[in-house]
């Protein structure tokens, strides 16, 4: 199977409401231009070097997506282009991102990521802690963030009971805060492994990389 045929077979069964996002890292410009040939726009990655090399190198309408975990001193190495950070899981870094999309006098959209897995080492928010960050006047003062919903990674597991109630969970949180943030659109999850699962929950934007570009060494 082709890069493109890959992506033409999973961009054809997902809902129209559905984003797809290609994640593309590790993987060669070669095989990310194969995909761009075939009309995907929209790429994930998650070193914020890897994905500025990509985009000196690729054609300027693509939007690239942050996918990883952002450390605050990197931030300003991506401001001027990136169009979609889905990792962000503290106030002090979207303080950092508003203050770098200012110097580029753009607003930066946003992901605050929700803890919802049983693993320890998977990064993000609770729910109290969520609350906290968009119910604060610091929060509410930025000017150059715009969090536009939020992501959630399931638990690594062939449980597909237990993912589609992290899923839910995730997709409960969203509607709730959806309420009083008008500007919530976006709900990420979903892999290669789970969004047929996720988007059955709700998601409206899928993170999908090995289904695509083959295996990761
Ligand atoms: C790597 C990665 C993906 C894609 O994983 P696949 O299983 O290859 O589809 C999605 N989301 C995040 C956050 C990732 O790091």
């Amino acid at each position: 199977m082709s890069i493109k045929s890959n992506l033409l077979a999973i961009q054809s069964s997902l809902p129209s409401h559905v984003t797809l996002v290609a994640v593309s890292k590790t993987k060669p410009v070669v095989d990310l231009m194969e995909a761009y040939d075939a009309g995907q726009r929209i790429f994930g990655e998650n070193k914020i070097q890897e994905m500025s090399e990509k985009w000196e190198e690729m054609p300027k309408d693509i939007q690239w997506h942050m996918i990883g975990h952002v450390q605050t001193n990197k931030v300003k190495y991506m401001a001027e282009y990136v169009s979609l950070i889905h990792g962000v899981d503290s106030l002090k870094l979207l303080q950092e991102i508003d203050k770098q999309a200012q110097k580029h006098n753009r607003v930066i959209n946003c992901l605050l990521q929700v803890y919802i897995a049983e693993e320890e080492s998977k990064f993000g928010l609770d729910e109290k802690e969520l609350e906290e960050i968009l119910d604060s006047a610091e929060f509410k003062s930025l000017k150059n963030v715009e969090v536009v919903g939020l992501m959630g990674m399931a638990t690594f597991t062939d449980n597909k009971v237990q993912i589609e109630k992290e899923f839910k969970h995730l997709k409960s949180l969203f509607d709730k805060f959806s309420i009083y943030n008008s500007q919530f659109t976006t709900l990420s999850m979903g892999m290669s492994g789970d969004y047929k699962m996720a988007i059955d929950c709700g998601s409206t934007m899928v993170r999908i990389g090995s289904s695509i570009f083959g295996g990761r060494n």
